[in-house]
């Protein structure tokens, strides 16, 4: 009997593996083909500055539209990118796209937004990135200091040396660099010390259970006086309560991005937002 229950589990494991690898496979092949297929789309989450209200800025999020699979979320396939050796022209396409985005925002009277960019770990270690960026920038007529690259810290600690090279020369082209999901890695302070950073971005774990954990409220109060101390600018990830964003507020935390203001958008709503906000504010001054 055990040998058939062994047997039985056995059938399913294996069942369930090629299944997945099928499932990976389709996802392979059709990754290779999303970029000329024009099948990937960026989605746009406003950054709201505390003190104002105002929208300064975006972050560009990655998706897949699969034909037969729908919207993919970036989490189900970046990974399988970066494995692949197809993350390198992916995330050069997401540059592009976000900033000649921005400045047709920009054309077309919405103000000049900020663009935040995820980058992966195979971007950052290519020698050539910042030439890459840099012509980008001149390509699209991106404001260097528009855009806001996101780093994380195990991007960092693999090798620092390395690290804050590529950090200069990406400084030197005038973007700004910001640590992305900062205290789920291991940070060490004295990064914040040696990097030339402009912008933490509180990982949304510490702001989900705000206000009512307590190490959660002392996380972010370190986060943000720590950051400020050091002149870098604080965003506060995955606020979707009145009450983080009035726990934020208080800490003076500068910047929140999150469900309580808007998912991420495509850029058709996000238009739809801005003008709404603007809207919005118009008549309050107006008033
Ligand atoms: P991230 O950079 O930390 O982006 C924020 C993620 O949190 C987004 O998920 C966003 O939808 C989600 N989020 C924002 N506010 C809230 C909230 O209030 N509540 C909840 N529950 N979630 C919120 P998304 O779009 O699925 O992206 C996941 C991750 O995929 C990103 O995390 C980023 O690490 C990666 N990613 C996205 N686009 C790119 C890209 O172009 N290149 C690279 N390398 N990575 C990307
Ligand atoms: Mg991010
Ligand atoms: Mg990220
Ligand atoms: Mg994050």
């Amino acid at each position: 009997r055990a040998h058939m229950d062994n047997r039985r589990g056995f059938h399913f494991y294996t069942h369930g593996m090629n299944e997945l690898a099928a499932k990976r496979l389709v996802l392979v092949r059709g990754l290779r083909h999303s970029l000329e297929r024009k099948e990937l789309c960026l989605y746009y989450q406003p950054v709201v500055k505390l003190a104002t209200g105002q929208i300064v800025g975006v972050e560009a999020l990655l998706r897949w539209r699969h034909p037969e699979l729908g919207l993919i979320p970036p989490g189900d396939f970046i990974p399988i990118a970066e494995e692949e050796g197809l993350i390198v022209p992916i995330g050069e396409w997401v540059l592009r796209e976000g900033c000649a985005q921005i400045r047709r925002w920009e054309e077309q009277g919405l103000g000049r937004l900020r663009l935040a960019v995820n980058l992966s770990a195979r971007q950052f270690s290519e020698v050539d990135l910042p030439q890459h960026i840099a012509s980008i920038l001149a390509e699209t007529g991106m404001p260097a200091e528009c855009l806001e690259i996101e780093l994380t810290e195990s991007m960092l600690a693999s090798n620092v040396e390395d690290a804050v090279s590529m950090m200069k020369q990406l400084k030197s082209i005038g973007v700004c660099l910001s640590i992305d999901d900062f205290g789920t890695g291991y940070s060490s302070l004295s990064y914040l010390k040696r990097f030339p950073l402009d912008v933490l971005k509180i990982d949304r774990s510490f702001v989900s259970e705000i206000p009512f954990n307590a190490d959660d409220i002392q996380i972010c109060s370190t986060i943000v006086a720590m950051a400020h101390g050091f002149n870098l600018r604080v965003i506060a990830e995955g606020a979707e309560t009145q009450a983080q964003i009035d726990f934020l507020t208080k800490l003076h935390c500068d910047e929140v991005q999150g469900f309580y203001y808007s998912k991420p958008l495509p850029p058709a709503e996000l238009v739809d937002f801005l003008m709404v906000k603007q809207c919005g504010k118009d008549s309050l001054a107006a008033a």
